[in-house]
Protein backbone atom coordinates (compact mmCIF):
# COMPACT_ATOMS: atom_id res chain seq x y z
CA UNK A 1 0.00 0.00 0.00
CA UNK A 2 1.00 3.42 -0.73
CA UNK A 3 0.19 5.73 2.03
CA UNK A 4 0.22 9.26 2.92
CA UNK A 5 -0.04 10.79 6.35
CA UNK A 6 -1.54 14.19 6.55
CA UNK A 7 -1.92 16.72 9.27
CA UNK A 8 -0.82 19.78 10.94
CA UNK A 9 2.72 20.07 12.55
CA UNK A 10 2.48 18.03 15.56
CA UNK A 11 -0.60 15.99 14.93
CA UNK A 12 1.76 13.02 15.20
CA UNK A 13 2.60 11.94 11.82
CA UNK A 14 5.72 10.87 12.82
CA UNK A 15 4.91 8.81 15.61
CA UNK A 16 1.66 6.97 14.10
CA UNK A 17 4.68 6.41 10.70
CA UNK A 18 7.00 4.65 13.11
CA UNK A 19 4.29 2.33 14.54
CA UNK A 20 2.89 1.59 10.93
CA UNK A 21 6.35 0.42 9.69
CA UNK A 22 6.34 -2.59 11.86
CA UNK A 23 2.47 -3.23 11.41
CA UNK A 24 2.42 -2.93 7.36
CA UNK A 25 6.22 -3.82 6.72
CA UNK A 26 6.84 -0.94 4.06
CA UNK A 27 9.27 2.22 5.05
CA UNK A 28 8.10 5.58 5.74
CA UNK A 29 9.67 8.75 3.98
CA UNK A 30 9.82 11.59 5.95
CA UNK A 31 10.77 14.88 3.64
CA UNK A 32 11.47 16.74 7.23
CA UNK A 33 13.68 13.94 8.35
CA UNK A 34 15.30 14.23 5.07
CA UNK A 35 15.92 17.82 4.99
CA UNK A 36 17.16 18.19 8.29
CA UNK A 37 19.76 15.38 7.63
CA UNK A 38 20.57 17.29 4.49
CA UNK A 39 21.53 20.26 6.83
CA UNK A 40 23.23 18.37 9.57
CA UNK A 41 25.59 17.44 6.66
CA UNK A 42 25.97 20.57 5.05
CA UNK A 43 24.72 19.66 1.54
CA UNK A 44 23.92 21.84 -0.96
CA UNK A 45 20.21 21.15 -0.95
CA UNK A 46 20.42 21.86 3.14
CA UNK A 47 22.19 24.78 2.05
CA UNK A 48 18.96 26.06 0.35
CA UNK A 49 16.55 24.63 2.81
CA UNK A 50 17.63 26.07 6.04
CA UNK A 51 16.43 29.88 5.67
CA UNK A 52 12.63 28.57 4.83
CA UNK A 53 12.65 25.57 7.57
CA UNK A 54 13.80 28.04 10.22
CA UNK A 55 10.78 30.48 9.01
CA UNK A 56 8.34 28.37 9.73
CA UNK A 57 8.29 27.87 5.99
CA UNK A 58 7.67 25.83 3.41
CA UNK A 59 11.29 24.72 1.16
CA UNK A 60 10.28 25.27 -2.61
CA UNK A 61 8.43 22.46 -4.72
CA UNK A 62 10.50 22.04 -6.78
CA UNK A 63 13.24 21.31 -4.07
CA UNK A 64 11.21 18.55 -2.68
CA UNK A 65 9.48 16.90 -5.81
CA UNK A 66 13.31 15.76 -6.80
CA UNK A 67 14.02 14.95 -3.38
CA UNK A 68 10.90 12.67 -2.94
CA UNK A 69 10.88 11.48 -6.30
CA UNK A 70 14.84 9.98 -6.13
CA UNK A 71 13.81 8.73 -2.69
CA UNK A 72 10.81 6.76 -3.65
CA UNK A 73 12.53 5.34 -6.63
CA UNK A 74 14.98 3.20 -4.01
CA UNK A 75 14.24 -0.43 -3.69
CA UNK A 76 12.47 -0.59 -0.66
CA UNK A 77 9.91 1.76 -1.85
CA UNK A 78 9.29 -1.06 -4.39
CA UNK A 79 6.63 -3.11 -1.79
CA UNK A 80 4.71 0.39 -0.87
CA UNK A 81 5.31 3.64 1.68
CA UNK A 82 4.29 5.69 4.44
CA UNK A 83 4.70 9.29 3.29
CA UNK A 84 5.32 11.59 6.14
CA UNK A 85 5.10 15.36 5.85
CA UNK A 86 4.57 15.14 1.64
CA UNK A 87 3.19 16.18 -0.38
CA UNK A 88 2.52 19.51 1.37
CA UNK A 89 1.02 21.47 -1.47
CA UNK A 90 -1.28 21.06 -4.47
CA UNK A 91 1.48 21.46 -6.89
CA UNK A 92 3.30 18.50 -5.20
CA UNK A 93 0.50 16.03 -4.97
CA UNK A 94 -0.46 16.86 -8.80
CA UNK A 95 3.85 15.92 -8.75
CA UNK A 96 3.19 12.46 -6.74
CA UNK A 97 0.00 11.63 -8.95
CA UNK A 98 2.34 11.99 -12.18
CA UNK A 99 4.81 9.34 -10.61
CA UNK A 100 3.26 6.99 -7.97
CA UNK A 101 -0.04 5.66 -7.34
CA UNK A 102 -1.69 6.35 -4.34
CA UNK A 103 -3.92 4.11 -2.18
CA UNK A 104 -4.91 6.08 0.43
CA UNK A 105 -4.26 9.15 2.53
CA UNK A 106 -5.26 9.25 6.13
CA UNK A 107 -5.92 12.64 7.74
CA UNK A 108 -4.98 13.26 11.50
CA UNK A 109 -7.22 15.81 13.21
CA UNK A 110 -6.12 17.43 15.90
CA UNK A 111 -7.13 21.28 16.38
CA UNK A 112 -4.91 24.27 16.80
CA UNK A 113 -4.87 24.58 20.53
CA UNK A 114 -3.71 21.17 20.90
CA UNK A 115 -0.67 21.69 18.57
CA UNK A 116 1.30 23.93 20.91
CA UNK A 117 1.76 21.19 23.57
CA UNK A 118 2.85 18.95 20.87
CA UNK A 119 5.28 20.95 20.00
CA UNK A 120 6.98 22.15 22.78
CA UNK A 121 7.36 18.70 24.59
CA UNK A 122 8.83 17.64 20.89
CA UNK A 123 12.13 15.83 21.42
CA UNK A 124 14.28 14.76 18.86
CA UNK A 125 16.68 12.31 18.03
CA UNK A 126 18.63 14.15 14.77
CA UNK A 127 20.70 11.10 14.21
CA UNK A 128 17.98 8.66 13.60
CA UNK A 129 14.67 10.46 13.25
CA UNK A 130 12.95 9.06 16.50
CA UNK A 131 10.58 11.57 18.18
CA UNK A 132 9.85 11.75 21.93
CA UNK A 133 7.41 13.97 24.07
CA UNK A 134 8.35 15.06 27.61
CA UNK A 135 4.85 13.95 28.33
CA UNK A 136 3.42 12.12 26.20
CA UNK A 137 5.96 9.52 25.05
CA UNK A 138 9.24 9.68 27.22
CA UNK A 139 12.00 8.06 26.34
CA UNK A 140 13.53 5.34 29.08
CA UNK A 141 16.63 7.98 30.09
CA UNK A 142 15.68 11.56 29.93
CA UNK A 143 17.77 12.97 26.99
CA UNK A 144 18.39 9.65 25.37
CA UNK A 145 16.98 8.66 22.26
CA UNK A 146 15.75 4.73 23.43
CA UNK A 147 16.91 3.50 19.64
CA UNK A 148 20.10 4.64 18.78
CA UNK A 149 21.43 6.49 22.39
CA UNK A 150 22.68 9.50 21.04
CA UNK A 151 21.73 13.08 22.46
CA UNK A 152 18.16 14.24 22.08
CA UNK A 153 17.13 17.89 20.77
CA UNK A 154 14.84 20.73 20.77
CA UNK A 155 13.75 21.28 16.99
CA UNK A 156 14.69 24.78 16.40
CA UNK A 157 11.24 25.49 14.44
CA UNK A 158 9.75 23.88 17.40
CA UNK A 159 8.78 27.47 19.45
CA UNK A 160 5.98 29.02 19.48
CA UNK A 161 6.93 32.01 17.62
CA UNK A 162 7.85 29.50 14.52
CA UNK A 163 4.93 27.18 15.68
CA UNK A 164 2.39 30.01 14.67
CA UNK A 165 3.99 30.29 11.07
CA UNK A 166 4.28 27.03 10.42
CA UNK A 167 0.38 26.05 11.35
CA UNK A 168 -0.61 29.47 9.91
CA UNK A 169 1.40 27.73 6.53
CA UNK A 170 -0.47 24.36 7.24
CA UNK A 171 -3.87 25.99 7.25
CA UNK A 172 -2.96 27.64 3.51
CA UNK A 173 -1.05 25.71 1.76
CA UNK A 174 -1.63 21.99 2.41
CA UNK A 175 -4.88 22.16 4.70
CA UNK A 176 -6.31 21.99 1.15
CA UNK A 177 -4.91 18.75 -0.09
CA UNK A 178 -8.24 17.31 2.26
CA UNK A 179 -9.84 18.45 -0.04
CA UNK A 180 -7.91 17.44 -2.83
CA UNK A 181 -7.67 13.85 -1.78
CA UNK A 182 -11.35 13.46 -0.82
CA UNK A 183 -12.83 14.35 -4.25
CA UNK A 184 -10.32 10.74 -5.81
CA UNK A 185 -12.26 9.40 -3.04
CA UNK A 186 -8.79 8.46 -0.89
CA UNK A 187 -9.75 10.45 2.39
CA UNK A 188 -9.78 8.80 5.70
CA UNK A 189 -9.97 10.67 8.70
CA UNK A 190 -9.23 10.15 12.53
CA UNK A 191 -9.25 11.50 15.45
CA UNK A 192 -5.45 12.49 16.50
CA UNK A 193 -6.31 13.73 19.67
CA UNK A 194 -6.62 10.63 21.93
CA UNK A 195 -3.33 9.87 22.65
CA UNK A 196 -0.68 7.86 20.92
CA UNK A 197 -2.00 3.88 21.57
CA UNK A 198 -5.51 5.01 20.69
CA UNK A 199 -4.40 6.70 17.47
CA UNK A 200 -2.84 3.85 16.39
CA UNK A 201 -6.08 1.67 16.35
CA UNK A 202 -8.10 4.51 14.75
CA UNK A 203 -5.31 4.07 11.92
CA UNK A 204 -5.58 -0.05 11.78
CA UNK A 205 -9.36 0.34 12.17
CA UNK A 206 -9.52 3.05 9.10
CA UNK A 207 -6.53 1.09 7.07
CA UNK A 208 -8.32 -2.45 7.78
CA UNK A 209 -5.28 -3.45 8.90
P1 LIG B 1 6.33 18.63 11.12
O1 LIG B 1 6.82 17.42 11.85
O2 LIG B 1 6.14 19.79 12.00
O3 LIG B 1 5.11 18.37 10.29
P2 LIG B 1 8.42 18.31 9.14
O4 LIG B 1 9.55 17.66 9.82
O5 LIG B 1 7.55 17.47 8.26
O6 LIG B 1 7.52 19.09 10.21
O7 LIG B 1 8.92 19.55 8.29
C1 LIG B 1 9.76 20.54 8.86
C2 LIG B 1 10.00 21.62 7.83
O8 LIG B 1 10.64 21.06 6.67
C3 LIG B 1 8.74 22.30 7.30
O9 LIG B 1 8.31 23.36 8.11
C4 LIG B 1 9.22 22.77 5.92
O10 LIG B 1 10.02 23.93 6.02
C5 LIG B 1 10.15 21.64 5.48
N1 LIG B 1 9.43 20.60 4.70
C6 LIG B 1 9.27 19.29 5.02
N2 LIG B 1 8.56 18.64 4.08
C7 LIG B 1 8.25 19.57 3.13
C8 LIG B 1 7.53 19.53 1.91
N3 LIG B 1 6.94 18.41 1.48
N4 LIG B 1 7.42 20.69 1.20
C9 LIG B 1 7.99 21.82 1.61
N5 LIG B 1 8.69 21.93 2.76
C10 LIG B 1 8.83 20.82 3.51
P1 LIG C 1 4.35 15.34 13.24
O1 LIG C 1 5.23 14.31 12.58
O2 LIG C 1 2.94 15.32 12.69
O3 LIG C 1 4.94 16.69 13.24
P2 LIG C 1 5.08 14.00 15.74
O4 LIG C 1 4.82 12.56 15.45
O5 LIG C 1 6.49 14.45 15.75
O6 LIG C 1 4.20 14.93 14.75
O7 LIG C 1 4.38 14.34 17.12
C1 LIG C 1 4.48 15.64 17.72
C2 LIG C 1 4.68 15.47 19.23
O8 LIG C 1 3.46 14.98 19.82
C3 LIG C 1 5.76 14.49 19.62
O9 LIG C 1 6.40 14.98 20.78
C4 LIG C 1 5.00 13.18 19.89
O10 LIG C 1 5.66 12.38 20.86
C5 LIG C 1 3.65 13.69 20.42
N1 LIG C 1 2.50 12.86 19.97
C6 LIG C 1 2.36 12.23 18.77
N2 LIG C 1 1.16 11.63 18.68
C7 LIG C 1 0.51 11.88 19.84
C8 LIG C 1 -0.79 11.53 20.36
N3 LIG C 1 -1.67 10.81 19.63
N4 LIG C 1 -1.11 11.97 21.59
C9 LIG C 1 -0.24 12.71 22.31
N5 LIG C 1 0.98 13.08 21.89
C10 LIG C 1 1.36 12.67 20.67
ZN1 LIG D 1 18.18 8.08 17.71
Amino acid sequence: MNLILLGAPGAGKGTLASYLIEKMGVPSVSTGNILREAIANGTELGQKAKAFMDAGQLVPDSLVIDLLKNRIAQDDCKKGFILDGFPRTIPQAEALDTIASIDCALSLEVPDEVIEGRMTGRRVCLKCGATYHVVNNPPKTEGVCDVCGDTLVIRKDDKPEVVEQRLATYHAQTEPLVAYYEAQGKLKAIDGTQGIHQTEAFAVAALGL
